[in-house]
């Protein structure tokens, strides 16, 4: 469908045509619209997020047309665009449908060559959905620690590899009816009883078995809680785990530590992943109060399993038990500061990996993590999970279960099981309760696709700045002669004055090696002028190097030394950076101050010969470095200094306008501020640029990616 566009006479864009086929193929809702509001541009993810076609938006108001509603009101955000030239944040909206929409948006005002506001670029999404995601995350993650908590089952974590060993004798042994044999042998059973040691138990059934405590369970075996009479439903046991069937559930007769007998509901299940493990999961609930309790634990193990299973979100149990082992181990040892001991003992940190077991994960976790099953995952400790980029994660979680700390929930990056990594939003939920029971539930939500389309972002806000730069490049060229003539002309100087000495009879040799060393040194700077232009035309970084101040400034001084003698001009340098570095593109530099210096020794052509001093300063100012050019001639009258930056501002006759413009944008492309002032006695000119510090950087806790930042200190 052909879009007609109505382009802004004052777009000075290049080949807009091919620059809207491009805006139609971005997933961000770009509108353009006039400062009066009215709608210029639309593209194709603005009219499908907003449900106005475009001929039906196109002149229309953009704040009636979709009822943009901010709680500041839209004349502050107004004003704060025309302030700043952009702003950023989110407002509400209204779709053809009715629907409101909560929208992130970025405006950039462009402006027209005078400067005055020419039209407004905007950038939106759609954030209704992200808000939902995060609620129904915080809503989830809730209610499944309720559940959790709130179950009044007794749970067991048996070890059986012992009693798999003694089965595997019986079948090397010959023995085929194993049912004949597990309801005959009891001396068997006896042993394979003993054999079964207790891995860990929940609060309830230190309660429920009358226990002094889980640690008096741990690690003892479970013949006192089977009386003789529920032995067949033990040996019954092993039958389905040698037949693999998932789970067994019968009513039966357990013992209390003090010998008394109960009912009992009796589960057992190997849950998927745990056949390599030797282990198997045991509930029971006391039913001699059936009628309440027999519900509960169905109720609950169901409710529990459909919930875990049916979140949208990739749910996994960690099994922390062993973690906490080192966490205690840690403690005794004293460390209070984890941050710091984990730095200086890196290997920590993959011990701590490697003790934090996947205990159970739910089918979108699966999908998450490209397994082709939860046995993928189920039994295999976090460590491939974890991408050096995340890690910063993962040290958090460590931090938030040392210290006992609320849980927490950030962005960050894993590894799925193909390798490939993805970005996640990733909740911690540590109740006291798990805590106390070495487990962790950890919510996975993929965001790969969010992250995505904001690379997608990222690289319109590039193509706009390159269109942006190509539209410089046009002033640029204006430019150009500005920038060449200078040195051009300090060549033709020193040319003329090399071939009057050579016609005299006694030729200066040393002088004459001086005059060549200015010609090569400026010719070099021309070209190094256009080859700076080249490199805005492709899009290139400018290639930044750190360089001592003093040294950059006395490099620039050189090619004014000619103007300096000319106009008679004396210069006096006050150098007190102390050694400060700055990164920063040489050329672009050496631009700057050669033109604040150039315009400075123009304006003292006003003024007598004895009053014209060039000043030249460097300064330690906090983090930045501060680089001051001063004259003595007459100032900047006071209604030119809001505009001297703006382009094609001169007062010159023969003046571009270009200089000042260049200087600002180049020292702000450094992360720096350049301002101007009146002394009183002449005009001062401030360059602010960053420090940067030359040592090597810290080696990181973790060399995940095995790089190391010292050493090279090109940017
Ligand atoms: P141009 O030199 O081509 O005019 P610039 O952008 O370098 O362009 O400077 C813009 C204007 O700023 C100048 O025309 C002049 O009026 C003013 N200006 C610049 N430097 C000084 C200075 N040191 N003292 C007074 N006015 C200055």
């Amino acid at each position: 469908m052909p879009v007609e566009v109505m382009v802004p006479a004052k777009m000075r864009l290049p080949n807009v045509r091919a620059l809207i086929s491009a805006l139609d193929t971005v997933p961000d809702a770009v509108v353009i619209f006039g400062t009066d509001g009215a709608i210029l541009f639309v593209n194709k993810s603005a009219q499908s997020l907003y449900g106005h076609p475009v001929d039906a938006a196109q002149g229309r108001s953009v704040d009636e047309l979709l009822a943009t509603r901010h709680p500041h009101g839209l004349a502050t955000i107004r004003s704060l665009l025309l302030d700043a030239g952009e702003w950023s944040g989110e407002f509400f909206r209204r779709s053809s449908a009715g629907a409101e929409l909560k929208i992130g948006v970025d405006w950039t005002l462009e402006r027209d060559e005078q400067g005055a506001p020419s039209f407004v670029v905007e950038r939106s999404r759609d954030l209704t959905r992200v808000d939902e995601i995060a609620e129904q995350v915080r809503i989830a993650s809730h209610r499944y620690e309720n559940i959790f908590q709130a179950m009044a089952a007794s749970f067991w974590e048996l070890d059986f590899s012992g009693v798999r060993r003694m089965i595997g004798e019986l079948m090397q042994a010959g023995v085929t009816d194993f049912a004949h044999h597990f309801h005959n042998d009891e001396a068997w059973l006896e042993a394979a009883l003993r054999n079964t040691i207790v891995l860990d138990v929940n609060e309830k059934t230190v309660e429920m078995f009358g226990a002094e405590s889980r640690e008096a369970m741990i690690g003892g075996n479970i013949e006192a809680a089977w009386p003789r009479q529920s032995r067949h439903l033990f040996a019954d046991a092993l039958l389905y785990a040698i037949r693999r069937e998932p789970r067994l559930s019968a009513e039966t007769i357990l013992t209390r530590i003090d010998g008394t007998p109960f009912n009992a509901l009796f589960t057992v299940c190997w849950p998927p992943g745990h056949e390599g493990k030797g282990s198997v999961l045991v509930g029971a609930i006391d039913i001699s109060d059936r009628k309440r309790s027999e519900a509960e634990l169905i109720a609950s193990e169901a409710r529990y399993r459909e919930l875990f299973q049916a979140m949208s979100m990739g749910l996994l149990h960690l099994d922390t038990r062993r973690l906490w082992q080192i966490f205690n181990r840690l403690k005794q040892e004293g460390v209070t500061d984890l941050r710091a001991h984990l730095e200086a003992n890196p290997h920590l940190l993959q011990e701590a990996m490697e003790a934090t077991v996947v205990a159970e994960v739910n089918a979108a976790a699966v999908a998450l993590y490209r397994a082709t099953s939860a046995g993928d995952l189920v039994g295999k400790t976090v460590k491939g999970l974890w991408s050096s980029k995340g890690m910063r994660t993962f040290i958090r979680a460590l931090e938030s279960g040392y210290y006992l700390l609320p849980g927490f929930e950030e962005e960050t990056e894993q590894v799925r099981l193909d390798g490939t990594t993805m970005a996640v939003h990733v909740s911690f939920n540590p109740s006291p309760a798990l805590r106390a029971e070495g487990r962790l539930l950890v919510g996975l939500i993929d965001i790969s696709e969010r992250v995505a389309a904001e690379a997608a972002l990222a690289e319109l806000k590039e193509t706009f700045a390159h269109h942006t730069r190509l539209a410089l490049l046009g002033e640029m060229t204006a430019s150009i002669s500005h920038e060449i003539n200078q040195p051009l002309s300090a060549i033709m100087t020193y040319g003329a004055a090399g071939r009057r000495m050579l016609e005299r009879t006694v030729v200066d040799k040393e002088k004459l090696v001086v005059i060549h060393d200015n010609i090569i040194a400026d010719a070099r700077r021309a070209a190094d002028v256009i080859a700076r232009t080249r490199n805005m035309a492709t899009g290139k970084e400018a290639d930044k190097a750190v360089m001592q101040v003093a040294a950059l400034v006395e490099d620039s001084l050189r090619f004014v030394e000619h103007e300096l003698k000319a106009n008679s001009v004396r210069l006096e340098k006050a150098f007190a950076d102390d050694g400060a570095t700055v990164a920063v593109d040489p050329v672009q530099l050496q631009q700057v101050l050669v033109n604040l210096s150039v315009n400075a020794i123009q304006e003292m052509q006003k003024v007598p010969h004895a009053r014209r001093v060039l000043m030249v300063r460097t300064r330690v100012e906090g983090e930045h470095v501060a680089i001051e050019v001063e004259d003595r001639g007459l100032g900047v009258p006071a209604e030119n200094l809001p505009r001297l930056f703006d382009t094609f501002f001169t007062t010159k006759t023969t003046g571009l306008g270009m200089g000042l413009a260049i200087c600002k944008q180049i020292v702000e492309a450094h992360g720096g501020k350049l301002t101007a002032d009146n002394t009183g006695s002449g005009a001062l000119f401030k360059a602010l640029l960053p420090r940067v510090q030359v040592r090597p950087l810290p080696e990181h806790v973790v060399s995940g990616d095995g790089t190391r930042g010292a050493g090279n200190f090109r940017m």
